[in-house]
């Protein structure tokens, strides 16, 4: 008996139309699938409208809304495809990895860089290599794109207009599609530790500084009196904060930040080999006035994790337990 897949569309330029004033998502579901009659080779298959966004406007209530959907539906179905806008799919792919830990069905998300109904698209392609990961068995979530499958919380989208646009970040693939055979190639094990204990509380008060030389410390405090909890530094290199003698020295805003509960996460602006704070002094005196390591993560995987952990604790000492153990 063939699998039984859901799919969810969301929205994005897989499903967009030119309406005059730029793209924007205009085909349904059923008509994103009845593009794809293969489909039908691979599973069973039944479809649900959630949103119909560009993936720019979908907010963490969304990335809820989309875990809330699989859940009520994972007794159901073998797996799930959801369908998205590529700017911020690594963001949801990350936000679902770590709210569905441990889920027993496939949850993949893919979209594509053209449209479906404009010639020569990878939308048929993307859809195919989704369905066909959802239809594994693997559980746990996934990116489907450009012939590859990534975890949700590796992934990244590198390119703006290349149908090889995503590449995992500091991990290894999930799996490849074989050219010759048109399978997915798993790579790895399928990673399960343990139950599905879902995890819906997020709090979106969460922002990034990026740092560049000049960048002013005032932003710090500006970000905390705003009333943001948790803070990603996106610093330089293994994770290089200023903090010399000057007036653009970091540490006394990073005080500031810290006194009031605000959790601090040093991030990287280099792409591969994750922040590495034990290094220079530059790092580790900023370790040392309570900067947290985002370690090897991705920004979009820091982001979720952050806001989740801030959204199941209360207090700071909690929540950074909670975020580190992630
Ligand atoms: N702007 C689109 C979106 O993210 C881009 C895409 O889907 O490729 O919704």
């Amino acid at each position: 008996m063939k699998k039984k897949i859901c799919f969810i569309a969301t929205g994005g330029t897989i499903a967009s139309r030119d309406m005059g004033s730029g793209l924007l998502p205009g085909m349904d579901a059923g008509q994103l699938l009845a593009a794809v009659p293969q489909l039908g080779e691979i599973c069973r298959f039944e479809w649900v409208q959630l949103l119909q966004l560009d993936s720019s406007n979908l907010q963490p209530e969304h990335w809820r809304q989309i875990a809330e959907a699989i859940l009520a539906r994972c007794g159901i179905y073998d797996g799930f495809v959801i369908s998205h806008g590529t700017d911020t799919m690594a963001y949801t792919g990350a936000a679902l990895y770590y709210m569905l830990r441990n889920i027993p069905k496939p949850v993949v998300l893919t979209g594509s860089q053209l449209p479906m109904d404009q010639p020569g698209t990878d939308a048929a392609e993307n859809l195919l290599t989704a369905f066909q990961a959802a239809a594994s068995g693997r559980g746990g979530v996934y990116l489907a794109f450009g012939g590859h499958v990534f975890w949700g919380h590796t992934a990244k989208k590198l390119y703006t207009r290349s149908f090889r646009a995503f590449y995992s970040i500091n991990g290894p693939e999930a799996g490849c599609v074989d050219s010759r055979t048109g399978q997915i190639v798993w790579q790895c094990r399928e990673e399960q530790a343990g139950t599905l204990v879902p995890r819906l509380s997020l709090d979106d008060r969460v922002a990034v500084l990026k740092l560049v030389p000049g960048t002013s410390p005032e932003l710090l405090r500006l970000l905390t009196d705003a009333g943001y909890r948790g803070i990603i530094l996106e610093a330089f290199g293994a994770g290089g904060v200023p903090s010399d003698e000057s007036s653009r020295s970091l540490l006394p805003m990073v005080d500031y930040a810290v006194s009031r509960g605000v959790i601090l996460v040093c991030s990287t602006q280099c792409l591969y080999e994750g922040v590495h704070l034990e290094r220079y002094e530059v790092g580790v005196r900023a370790m040392e006035h309570g900067v947290l390591s985002g370690g090897a993560a991705t920004l979009e995987a820091l982001t979720a994790r952050l806001m989740l952990a801030l959204g199941e604790a209360g207090e700071a000492e909690a929540a950074k337990r909670i975020f580190i153990n992630q």
